[in-house]
């Protein structure tokens, strides 16, 4: 099964995608996360990729997309995987098809995580980190002990400056902008399911696989894991 996640910054696409990825035994693939190790591990990628981020511009889609057709080639990908943060704009879209055609391979769903302008801005604005050790807190689920103090080391506690609302704010719009093409690229090809995801963790995860198994060719949904 090969799906991709769409959603907004803080509509909840990590979490939907974990107990996806552990129920369907396949793993979720970040292209965020991909830069980022390869950037402290100072690989050649890595170093590539930072100096695009250093000079304040976007690292070229071919970077990307190289990066992927890679990472989807090795052997953890065989049964199928989940990407998250990719494809990013039509072009990549098209770049994904190409990749997977040579391979005779197919999307199978695209996943739209769906959650309110407001409800991400109050999410995210929840989240807190420690900055000195890193340890993150939430006032909603996981408040510190002593407001603004991290129980662990007793360093400074605060919202991080990019999910203040005002940047959360910038962030949607920039992401909406890019991804609309996206969704209408998708539906077109009729793979696109939304949920709604203002609900607990647990909910979510079940409407995903609900999606997943919606999306099964009817000869595979009958029997099985799922
Ligand atoms: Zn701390």
């Amino acid at each position: 099964m090969r799906i991709i996640l769409l959603g907004a910054p803080g509509a909840g696409k990590g979490s939907v995608g974990r107990p996806l990825s552990s129920q369907l035994e396949i793993p979720v693939i970040s292209t965020g996360d991909i830069f980022r190790s390869n950037i402290s591990g100072r690989t050649k990628l890595g170093l590539t990729a930072k100096g695009y981020m250093d000079r304040g511009e976007l690292v070229p889609d071919g970077l990307t997309v190289s990066i992927v057709e890679d990472r989807i080639a090795q052997s953890d990908c065989a049964k199928g995987f989940i990407l998250d943060g990719f494809p990013r704009n039509t072009f990549q879209a098209s770049e994904l098809d190409r990749i997977l055609e040579k391979a005779n391979l197919k999307i199978d769903l695209v996943l739209n995580v769906h959650l309110s302008d407001e409800r991400i801005i109050q999410r995210l604005s929840s989240r807190m980190v420690c900055s000195s050790c890193g340890e993150s807190y939430n006032r909603m689920s996981k408040d510190t002990s002593m407001p603004g103090i991290c129980d662990l080391c007793g360093g400074r506690v605060s919202v991080r400056e990019d999910d203040a609302p005002e940047t959360v704010r910038k962030r949607l719009e920039t992401y909406y902008l890019q991804t609309m093409p996206l969704i209408d690229f998708y539906r077109e090809r009729g793979i696109l399911s939304t949920i709604d995801n203002d609900c607990t963790i647990e909910e979510g995860s079940k409407r995903a696989l609900e999606a997943v198994r919606n999306a099964l060719p009817d000869h595979m949904s009958g029997h099985g894991r799922l």
